[in-house]
């Protein structure tokens, strides 16, 4: 089996409840999305083809030896938009034979239904202010798991900000799932979404990405 990889990284994981720990990322080449604020635009055509084996190798690689403890280095499948990418669900699997943990971040555009249980889902719910709010899948809630997977929210203006409030309020998501809220960088002022986050004693987690912290916002490979 044969997947189009843009970059295999080893870096500190920028976002959700993993924030800081050491991860390495294996970005996928390909996304039928097109979000206004996309930063990895650079994924969309680019890559090169690699067998699974050689990609779970190159992950067992920069992984180094097996570790134990909350805070051992995983791995991230990511993208572009990984799940559009046929073969994704034993990708996943094979990483998981490395026995660490596992995650993929996905815009929930396409059926988790076959990603194994496991495997940490970290659901981008495209909101209107990202132009790709209509491609969410709202089955995929059905196959997310309590207490694992999380949703996250990349909130652009205040529109943004009341839209989110509201579609988890609909539903409920903060009981069963890590909520995140986070800025566009560069769009959205921060101390904005954290002081109404407060304001509205929101059940979510902030969180900004914090690879653009440390590295600035334009590069790769972090
Ligand atoms: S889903 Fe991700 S990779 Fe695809 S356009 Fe949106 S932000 Fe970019």
């Amino acid at each position: 089996m044969r997947f189009k990889v843009n970059e295999i990284f080893h870096s500190i994981q920028g976002e959700g409840t993993r924030a800081g720990r050491t991860c390495v990322f294996v970005r996928l080449t390909g996304c039928p999305l097109r979000c206004v604020y996309c930063d990895t635009a650079y994924a969309f055509f680019d890559g090169a083809i690699m067998e699974l084996e050689e990609i779970v190798a190159e992950v067992k690689r920069r992984l180094g030896p097996p570790r134990k403890g909350p805070d051992a280095p995983f791995v991230e499948l990511t993208g572009g938009e990984p799940l559009a990418i046929q073969g994704a669900p034993e990708l996943l699997r094979a990483m998981q034979s490395l026995g660490c943990e596992v995650a993929v971040e996905t815009a929930g555009s396409h059926d988790i239904a076959l990603v194994p249980h496991e495997v940490i889902k970290i659901m981008d719910r495209k909101t209107p202010g990202s132009g790709e709010g209509h491609r969410w899948l709202e089955s995929n809630l059905d196959h997310m798991v309590p207490g694992q997977d999380e949703l996250k929210f990349v909130i652009m203006d205040k529109d943004d900000y009341e839209w989110s409030k509201a579609w988890c309020a609909e539903r409920s998501v903060w009981d069963r799932y890590t909520v995140l809220f986070s800025p566009v960088h560069g769009d959205l002022d921060p101390v904005w979404l954290a002081e109404s986050i407060l304001k509205d004693s929101l059940p979510v987690r902030f969180q900004i990405q914090l690879h653009k912290l440390i590295w600035g916002a334009d590069r790769s490979g972090v």
